[in-house]
């Protein structure tokens, strides 16, 4: 278990800067996720921290360490790959054992240690198999017991479900927090899939454009987002434009709101253009006939897509925008139509953006 950080990390492959100056702690025994859109620089920045690839600026510190200058295996940590990069043609336990062969382990303690790698996964009693008669859930096992049978400190993980089908990564999602946090390992993940960082990750940093541009637990990010990137590419979103009225008062083409800005402090100034960030299951459709208009907008039903535990709709708003909601459990099935619907929204449930 150890703390990890980067300071002031640049990456340049001739014209290309793949990080710009990207700083980051990341805390001792954390699961710590790196995410964003394709090209953002989280793979590089997975390889500066585990020493495959060496910073063009800046460095990277492990607890008290600078292990800028250290090759990956004095680093004590231990990558595992989307690709499993296992060996067809060796057993599970040679595979495993490999990295202790290489470090002059005693023939008796590879032994033991393959063994108990193997029960980390839950894979005892499979170590003479071939790894071609593994299923790709049991070679992506195999690939993490070889990562921790070197007892590294640091887990670094590049998207290492991608590869498995949706039933299975559910499954290793909570398998791989389990072995982070059980071994006292400092986790740093990277991943396409909002859902299992969401769903993993004690806290995250968004990236974009080989910048951190939001670190935080999955609520905040979720709750929170600091701009239309983060709030569009973590869950889906609303975004209304409107210009910022008096005090919390938000005036758009379709409706007054009230909004709560993302980030603390932040008040726009009356009249400047700023954006909201509504998700779709804050919204809640109610009958319009009598209501209350403060946090209204009205619209009527354009598509309906029925999902079992929840409903979406299409709601087209009075200037022609479009806005998605969703409701859980639905009891009543609303049919798109002429009729007008009032979507209602809490004030917390608003989030103010700068445009
Ligand atoms: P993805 O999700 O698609 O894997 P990523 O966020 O992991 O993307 P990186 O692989 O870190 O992104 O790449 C960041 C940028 O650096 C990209 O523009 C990429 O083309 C570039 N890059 C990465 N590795 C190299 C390399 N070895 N040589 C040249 N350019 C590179």
């Amino acid at each position: 278990m150890e703390e990890i950080q980067a300071e002031g990390i640049t990456k340049r492959f001739g014209e290309v800067t793949a990080l710009k100056n990207v700083s980051l702690k990341i805390a001792s025994g954390e699961l710590f996720f790196l995410l964003g859109g394709s090209g953002c620089g989280k793979t590089t920045l997975l390889r500066c921290i585990a020493g495959l690839e060496s910073p063009t600026e800046g460095r990277v510190f492990f607890g008290e360490r600078d292990v800028t200058d250290l090759p990956t295996h004095k680093r004590e940590a231990a990558m595992v790959f989307q690709s499993y990069a296992l060996w067809p043609h060796m057993t599970v336990g040679q595979n495993i054992a490999f990295g202790l062969e290489e470090r002059k382990v005693a023939k008796k303690e590879i032994k033991r240690r393959v063994e108990e790698a193997l029960e980390m996964v839950k894979l005892e009693g499979y170590a003479k198999r071939g790894i071609d008669q593994m299923s790709g859930g049991q070679q992506q096992r195999v690939s993490l017991a070889r990562a921790l049978v070197v007892r590294p400190k640091c887990l670094l993980l590049d998207e290492p479900l991608s590869n498995l089908d949706a039933q299975l990564r559910l499954e290793m999602r909570s398998e791989i927090r389990r072995i982070v946090k059980e071994n006292h390992l400092t986790g740093v993940y990277v991943t396409h899939d909002q859902a299992e960082a969401l769903s993993m990750a004690d806290r995250m940093a968004v990236m974009d454009a080989g910048e951190v541009v939001q670190v935080g637990p999955p609520e905040v990010i979720y709750r929170q987002p600091c701009s239309s990137y983060v709030a569009g590419f973590i869950g889906e979103t609303n975004l209304i434009q409107g210009r910022a009225g008096e005090g919390k008062l938000v005036e758009t083409a379709v409706a007054s709101l009230l909004a709560s800005p993302a980030v603390e402090g932040y008040r726009a100034a009356h009249g400047a253009p700023v954006l909201l960030s509504i998700r779709p299951e804050a919204l809640e459709i109610v009958n319009p006939t009598g209501l209350d208009r403060a946090m209204t907008l009205t619209g009527r039903i354009t598509e309906r897509t029925y999902l079992g535990s929840i409903i979406q709709y299409s709601v087209t708003l009075g200037d022609g925008s479009v806005i998605q909601v969703t409701e859980q459990n639905p009891q009543i099935i609303r049919s798109p139509g002429e009729d007008l619907v009032a979507l209602q929204v809490a004030p917390e449930d608003v989030t103010l953006l700068e445009r």
